[in-house]
Protein backbone atom coordinates (compact mmCIF):
# COMPACT_ATOMS: atom_id res chain seq x y z
CA UNK A 1 0.00 0.00 0.00
CA UNK A 2 1.66 2.97 -1.08
CA UNK A 3 0.02 7.25 -0.09
CA UNK A 4 0.47 9.41 -2.71
CA UNK A 5 -0.62 12.44 -0.94
CA UNK A 6 -1.94 13.72 2.23
CA UNK A 7 -3.45 15.99 4.37
CA UNK A 8 -5.27 14.96 6.81
CA UNK A 9 -3.15 16.04 9.67
CA UNK A 10 -0.78 18.90 10.79
CA UNK A 11 1.85 16.50 10.08
CA UNK A 12 1.43 17.43 6.63
CA UNK A 13 3.03 20.73 7.33
CA UNK A 14 6.45 19.53 8.79
CA UNK A 15 7.67 16.61 6.75
CA UNK A 16 10.04 16.01 4.14
CA UNK A 17 8.18 13.31 2.49
CA UNK A 18 5.21 10.50 3.68
CA UNK A 19 7.10 7.74 4.71
CA UNK A 20 5.35 4.27 2.85
CA UNK A 21 5.21 1.07 4.66
CA UNK A 22 7.76 -1.41 3.20
CA UNK A 23 8.11 -5.28 2.49
CA UNK A 24 6.47 -8.28 0.96
CA UNK A 25 3.38 -9.69 0.96
CA UNK A 26 4.30 -12.82 2.01
CA UNK A 27 6.08 -11.14 4.63
CA UNK A 28 6.85 -13.46 8.04
CA UNK A 29 5.79 -10.60 10.57
CA UNK A 30 4.18 -7.19 10.44
CA UNK A 31 6.44 -4.41 12.17
CA UNK A 32 4.30 -1.45 13.72
CA UNK A 33 6.45 1.21 15.08
CA UNK A 34 5.57 4.72 16.32
CA UNK A 35 6.25 7.26 13.58
CA UNK A 36 9.21 8.03 11.19
CA UNK A 37 12.38 10.46 12.83
CA UNK A 38 14.70 12.57 11.23
CA UNK A 39 16.38 9.61 9.12
CA UNK A 40 13.17 7.84 8.29
CA UNK A 41 11.68 11.60 7.13
CA UNK A 42 14.89 11.99 4.89
CA UNK A 43 15.28 8.62 3.56
CA UNK A 44 11.41 7.55 2.78
CA UNK A 45 11.91 4.29 4.29
CA UNK A 46 10.88 3.17 7.93
CA UNK A 47 13.20 1.85 10.53
CA UNK A 48 16.68 2.95 8.58
CA UNK A 49 18.12 4.89 11.54
CA UNK A 50 19.50 3.51 14.80
CA UNK A 51 16.77 2.36 16.34
CA UNK A 52 16.22 0.19 12.69
CA UNK A 53 19.71 -1.32 13.15
CA UNK A 54 19.07 -2.44 16.78
CA UNK A 55 15.65 -4.12 15.86
CA UNK A 56 16.98 -5.89 12.67
CA UNK A 57 19.75 -7.10 14.83
CA UNK A 58 17.50 -8.20 17.71
CA UNK A 59 15.41 -9.89 15.28
CA UNK A 60 17.90 -11.57 13.28
CA UNK A 61 19.51 -13.05 16.18
CA UNK A 62 16.24 -14.28 18.23
CA UNK A 63 13.77 -15.09 15.13
CA UNK A 64 16.27 -15.50 12.60
CA UNK A 65 14.46 -12.73 10.31
CA UNK A 66 15.75 -10.43 8.06
CA UNK A 67 15.05 -7.04 6.82
CA UNK A 68 13.22 -8.63 3.89
CA UNK A 69 11.10 -10.82 5.59
CA UNK A 70 9.18 -8.05 7.37
CA UNK A 71 6.35 -6.09 6.23
CA UNK A 72 7.41 -2.99 8.41
CA UNK A 73 4.80 0.20 8.88
CA UNK A 74 4.29 2.85 11.42
CA UNK A 75 1.29 4.20 13.28
CA UNK A 76 1.73 7.71 11.71
CA UNK A 77 2.83 7.86 8.30
CA UNK A 78 4.34 11.54 8.67
CA UNK A 79 7.52 12.66 11.41
CA UNK A 80 6.14 14.79 13.92
CA UNK A 81 8.58 17.92 14.43
CA UNK A 82 11.66 17.52 17.16
CA UNK A 83 10.58 13.97 17.04
CA UNK A 84 7.76 14.36 19.66
CA UNK A 85 5.58 11.21 20.10
CA UNK A 86 2.27 11.72 18.01
CA UNK A 87 -0.99 13.40 19.27
CA UNK A 88 -3.60 12.01 19.52
CA UNK A 89 -5.90 13.68 16.61
CA UNK A 90 -2.53 12.32 14.17
CA UNK A 91 -2.86 9.09 15.27
CA UNK A 92 -6.53 9.17 14.81
CA UNK A 93 -6.40 10.84 11.22
CA UNK A 94 -4.06 7.66 10.20
CA UNK A 95 -5.96 5.01 11.76
CA UNK A 96 -7.47 4.55 8.75
CA UNK A 97 -4.40 3.77 6.56
CA UNK A 98 -2.92 1.32 8.92
CA UNK A 99 -6.72 -0.30 9.18
CA UNK A 100 -6.28 -0.73 5.75
CA UNK A 101 -2.87 -2.41 5.89
CA UNK A 102 -3.99 -5.14 8.19
CA UNK A 103 -7.20 -5.71 6.60
CA UNK A 104 -6.06 -6.42 3.47
CA UNK A 105 -2.88 -8.36 4.51
CA UNK A 106 -2.70 -12.19 4.81
CA UNK A 107 0.89 -11.56 7.10
CA UNK A 108 -0.44 -13.77 10.23
CA UNK A 109 1.84 -12.45 12.94
CA UNK A 110 1.68 -8.85 14.23
CA UNK A 111 4.55 -7.19 16.28
CA UNK A 112 4.01 -3.88 18.12
CA UNK A 113 6.88 -1.84 18.79
CA UNK A 114 6.31 0.41 21.81
CA UNK A 115 3.03 2.20 23.47
CA UNK A 116 1.99 4.07 21.08
CA UNK A 117 1.79 1.17 18.65
CA UNK A 118 0.43 -1.40 21.03
CA UNK A 119 -2.01 0.78 22.71
CA UNK A 120 -3.61 1.92 19.47
CA UNK A 121 -3.76 -1.56 17.74
CA UNK A 122 -7.17 -3.06 17.52
CA UNK A 123 -8.15 -6.30 17.73
CA UNK A 124 -7.20 -8.97 15.03
CA UNK A 125 -8.90 -12.11 15.41
CA UNK A 126 -7.20 -13.64 12.31
CA UNK A 127 -3.56 -12.74 13.11
CA UNK A 128 -1.11 -13.41 16.35
CA UNK A 129 -0.15 -9.79 17.84
CA UNK A 130 2.61 -9.33 20.04
CA UNK A 131 3.73 -6.78 21.73
CA UNK A 132 7.05 -5.29 22.61
CA UNK A 133 9.24 -2.36 23.65
CA UNK A 134 10.31 0.27 20.69
CA UNK A 135 13.74 -0.42 20.13
CA UNK A 136 14.60 3.07 20.52
CA UNK A 137 14.02 3.07 24.58
CA UNK A 138 16.90 -0.18 24.63
CA UNK A 139 19.76 2.51 22.93
CA UNK A 140 19.05 4.80 26.03
CA UNK A 141 18.76 1.86 28.71
CA UNK A 142 20.68 -0.49 27.45
CA UNK A 143 19.13 -2.81 30.35
CA UNK A 144 15.60 -3.31 28.18
CA UNK A 145 17.30 -5.00 25.65
CA UNK A 146 17.05 -7.88 27.64
CA UNK A 147 13.13 -7.49 28.00
CA UNK A 148 12.57 -7.35 23.87
CA UNK A 149 15.13 -10.02 23.63
CA UNK A 150 12.94 -12.37 26.21
CA UNK A 151 9.19 -10.91 24.39
CA UNK A 152 10.84 -11.97 20.93
CA UNK A 153 11.29 -14.86 21.94
CA UNK A 154 8.31 -15.79 22.67
CA UNK A 155 7.14 -14.42 19.06
CA UNK A 156 5.63 -17.78 17.30
CA UNK A 157 6.16 -17.36 13.63
CA UNK A 158 3.56 -20.23 12.46
N1 LIG B 1 10.90 4.84 15.10
C1 LIG B 1 9.69 4.42 14.68
O1 LIG B 1 8.78 4.21 15.48
N2 LIG B 1 9.51 4.24 13.38
C2 LIG B 1 10.46 4.44 12.47
O2 LIG B 1 10.21 4.23 11.29
C3 LIG B 1 11.72 4.88 12.93
C4 LIG B 1 11.91 5.07 14.25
Amino acid sequence: MKILSCNSCRLCETRTQIVNPIGPKDAKVILIGEAPGTNEDKGGEPFIGRSGKLLFKLLEEELGLKREDCYITNTVKCRPPNNRKPKKDEIEACSGILKLELDYSKVPVIITLGRTAGDNLINYQNKKVYKTLHPAAALYRTSLMSKIREDLKGVQLN
